[in-house]
């Protein structure tokens, strides 16, 4: 437990009400979204860069271990307070403090929404096209800090592409700024990138520089149904192979489309072996010309019928559906292992194979998802973790998905994190000296381990 003395430390700087102490708070905040939690042992929620930084140095000088927390809907249980300790909430802090049209910049205090970031640059005509499927709950800081991709990472890249500079608090409460307002910083190493990505292991994201792009003129939405996933799969390579880049490129297979359906009640082909989910965007010509070669080739690979959306409504339905497949496994089963396995767009099919094979192999289901045209692939694992035999037949699935996405050249994370959920793998994935290299620089940001601890390089062992 903190000390009283701790606590009245902390009440000081972010005033009492900020401090969520209450037995039911400590469960709420145990959370994020995998299946783990742990209690934290306050709640703090500083409302400013000079707030965070205050709570920082209590933390260091009390050794008091500290997580960050935006929206928690890490999907790798970085936002899990495994040591107890401190949560340190920050989503009071969601100003957007500036909107630049001409450079094309936007710079936000990490608790903003993504969605209200993309909402309100919409509105100048510009695109902040990092779209997790989260969106309308986490936050930006959450995005950097987990790196997070989405459906458009296909054509425009991952969060780290739009990140130009970051404010962010140190372990011993110490202000760093990296980066800037423009594109070709070259001063050295690129500290930007050092934070995007580390999970709240090495520092206290406050402001962030983001970069916009032009919102394009138009864009077209279709669904390309399958009987067999296998086809739906080859499409994504033979359509990248092409040359044609989609904005989106989205894979569901028959669970999947099965689970969504029963959720949203929208018209989903409930018979089919798979479908893509595509949207190509840009100038009104080219967007009319790609989204037919697009049809072409998906009836090429074996598509029973390819569908292009008519209205906005139309589209934002199948959007909806994809947004809604975390919710729809929640009806499913009581725990879930939520992946982000990534190969090279060319070995989708393979890939897709050989998780076929793993839930044959282990009998657990094993429902398909995923941004397909950046070969990032969300294979997920539904089960009941009361049931032992089901459980470990689960976990023997997942531990030979994590080492067959290695095999093929892959990631084990395109966007999720490591977090400590796929902690035990990270030393296959880095290697010895990669590892042992992520262990020596998060020890000279945060000698003490305060941040965030037990995680990425510092997993300690299973969490019960
Ligand atoms: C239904 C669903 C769909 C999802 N779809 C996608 C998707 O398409 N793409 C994708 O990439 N992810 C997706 N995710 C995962 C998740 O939404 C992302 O990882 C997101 O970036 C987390 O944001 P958050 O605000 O919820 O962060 P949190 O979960 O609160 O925190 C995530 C991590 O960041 C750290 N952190 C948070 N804020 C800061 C800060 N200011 N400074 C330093 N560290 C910080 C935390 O300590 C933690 O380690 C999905 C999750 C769900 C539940």
């Amino acid at each position: 437990m903190l000390s009283d003395k701790v606590i009245n430390e902390l009440a000081a700087i972010v005033g009492k009400a900020e401090i969520l102490l209450a037995p039911e708070d400590m469960i709420a905040y145990s959370h994020d979204a995998t299946m783990f939690s742990h209690k934290p042992e306050a709640v703090v929620r500083p409302a400013n860069r000079d707030e965070v930084a205050a709570v920082v140095r209590i933390a260091a000088r009390h050794r008091i271990p500290l997580t960050c927390r935006g929206a928690a809907t890490c999907l790798s249980g970085g936002a899990v307070p495994l040591k107890g300790g401190i949560v340190l909430e920050l989503t009071r802090m969601n100003r957007i403090h500036k909107i630049d049209p001409v450079n094309r910049i936007a710079v936000v205090e990490p608790g903003v929404i993504t969605f209200d970031l993309i909402f309100r640059v919409a509105a100048e005509g510009l695109l902040y096209p990092p779209d997790p499927s989260s969106m309308k709950e986490s936050t930006i800081g959450g995005n950097v800090a987990e790196c997070a991709g989405g459906p458009k990472g296909v054509k425009y890249g991952i969060t780290r592409n739009f990140v130009l500079g970051l404010e962010a608090v140190l372990a011993d409460g110490s202000i760093v700024e990296t980066g800037n307002d423009v594109d070709g910083d070259m001063c050295g190493p690129d500290w930007t990138m050092l934070f995007t990505g580390s999970e709240g292991t090495m520092a206290v994201i406050t402001r962030i520089s983001l970069r916009l792009v032009q919102l394009p003129q138009t864009k077209k939405t279709l669904l390309a149904i399958y009987d067999r996933l296998e086809d739906a799969a080859l499409t994504v390579s033979k359509t990248m192979a092409g040359g044609i880049v989609p904005t989106t490129l989205e894979i569901m297979n028959d669970r999947t489309i099965v689970a969504v359906e029963n959720y949203l009640k929208i018209g989903l082909p409930v018979n089919a072996g798979g479908l893509l989910l595509i949207e190509v965007d840009g100038v009104p010509s080219t967007v009319e010309e790609n989204a037919l070669k697009i049809s072409e080739i998906c009836r090429q690979c074996g598509a029973t019928a390819v569908k292009i959306a008519q209205t906005a409504e139309e589209a934002e339905d199948l959007w909806r559906a994809r947004r809604a497949i975390g919710a729809a496994f929640g009806r499913v089963a009581p725990s879930k292992f939520a992946e982000d396995s990534t190969v090279p767009r060319s070995l989708v099919p393979e890939l897709v194979n050989r998780m076929l094979t793993i839930q044959e192999k282990y009998d657990v289901p094993v429902f398909i998802c995923g941004h397909a045209g950046d070969g990032n692939m969300h294979p997920t694992i539904l089960f009941d973790r009361r049931n032992k035999d089901q459980a470990e037949r689960a976990e023997k699935a997942l531990e030979e998905l994590h080492f067959i996405t290695l095999e093929l050249g892959g990631t084990l994370s395109g966007e999720h994190g490591i977090g400590f959920a796929k902690a035990p793998f990270l030393r296959a994935e880095a290697g010895e000296t990669g590892y042992q290299m992520g262990r020596e620089v998060k020890t000279i940001l945060d000698p003490s381990g305060i941040m965030n601890p037990g995680k990425m390089f510092f997993y300690e062992g299973k969490l019960h």
